[in-house]
């Protein structure tokens, strides 16, 4: 006979939906590793440990916040397209006249901003 047994536990955290107690919920089935994850208590939202919503709870101001999340996901393009744009801005401004301090630090700005977007996006491909 297959027996589930569910236990919760706080995990400490509050929900950024609804700002309801977050629970770890461990399902313990008979022969089966145990499946963890967090929910919560008050709009039913689940996560993966790793952080990845599981599913999704009935109230706006959750669906609203996994539409953010995604709009996040999406950013890497959207990054590296504001960086470029950011960039011929200032390279604008720099060579169209301007203090002569921005004309040094401005450049220095955007290759230390470049450089440590670069950095972030490779770790996170796990590219180092
Ligand atoms: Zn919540
Ligand atoms: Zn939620």
């Amino acid at each position: 006979m297959i027996e589930t047994k569910t236990t919760w536990k706080d995990s400490g955290y509050d929900c950024d939906h609804c700002g309801g107690q977050i629970l770890e919920r461990t399902d313990q089935e008979t022969g089966q590793p145990a499946q963890v994850c967090y929910q919560c208590q008050m709009c039913g939202c689940q996560w993966e440990l790793s952080g990845d919503i599981l599913r999704v709870g009935n109230m706006t101001s959750c669906r609203r916040a996994v539409k953010n999340q995604e709009a996040v996901q999406v950013n890497p393009v959207h990054l590296r397209l504001v960086i470029v744009i950011g960039a011929l801005i200032l390279f604008g401004l720099v060579y169209f006249g301007g203090l002569v301090a921005v004309r040094y630090l401005i450049p220095m700005a955007i290759t230390v901003f470049v450089f440590r977007a670069v950095y972030q996006l490779g770790k996170e491909r796990m590219w180092w």
